[in-house]
């Protein structure tokens, strides 16, 4: 069956990634703690704590209210440089779906882009500067490769995931030149970046939701 994600199916998506942030409190903290001020799962979770409770009124939204909603909420729920990164990537999201119903993977694809692009915009960042760029950018190309060469749409979210798993785990090596993480000695040299982690881990729980639907 191709894939498909409504308003119902992203919320109920919303759940299972709030659940799993919820439950990585210590691990994103740590990373935080070392190459930034330690705030970066309070601030993400308190987005996604505000976003399950309003999961019953996002489900009835159409897709462009629905993000948008999203976008708004994580807008004020959320402190940090990811409270206004997360905000205009979904109001992004919501403008890149107009009129639309459900999303096919071509839309998930446009939705994705859209957010990568609205960060890259407002962060004045680019892929390679340690932040969460550096796993939703491939997440992204992933998918604009698996459509270019007519993949298998499940393989495609296979591809999308490990390219965001690799990807964060790509920032290990890269000298921060945005984020909290530039103003450190050793610009952040030999650690994860806490936002490309959370990033991978919500590209990840994407892909398996719609794998798994
Ligand atoms: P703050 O850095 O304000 O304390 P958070 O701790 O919530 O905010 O988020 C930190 C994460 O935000 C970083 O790990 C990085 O991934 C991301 N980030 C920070 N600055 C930027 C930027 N200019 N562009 C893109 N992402 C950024
Ligand atoms: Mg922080």
């Amino acid at each position: 069956m191709a894939i498909s994600l409504s308003s119902k199916d992203y919320t109920d998506y919303i759940h299972i990634i709030a659940q799993r942030i919820n439950s990585e409190g210590d691990y994103i903290t740590g990373l935080d703690a070392a190459t930034g001020d330690g705030d970066h799962w309070t601030n993400l979770n308190a987005g996604f704590t505000a976003l399950v409770s309003i999961s019953d009124e996002l489900s009835r939204l159409s897709i462009p209210d629905m993000l948008k909603r999203i976008g708004m909420t994580l807008m004020s729920a959320v402190g940090g440089s990811s409270g206004v990164l997360y905000g205009s990537a979904y109001i992004a999201a919501a403008k890149a779906s107009a009129g639309k119903e459900s999303l096919d993977l071509a839309g998930i694809t446009a939705m994705l882009d859209a957010m990568l692009g609205a960060i890259m915009a407002r962060g004045n960042a680019q892929p390679e500067q340690k932040t969460m760029i550096d796993a939703l950018h491939p997440a992204v190309q992933a998918l604009k490769k698996a459509a270019d060469l007519h993949e298998d749409e499940k393989e495609a979210l296979k591809d999308m995931k490990a390219a965001a798993l690799n990807g964060a785990e790509s920032t290990r090596t890269m000298a921060a030149v945005r984020g909290r993480a530039c103003y450190q000695a050793d610009k952040g040299v030999g650690h994860l970046d806490p936002g490309a982690v959370t990033m991978a881990h919500q590209m990840e729980t994407l892909a398996e939701y719609l794998l798994s639907k």
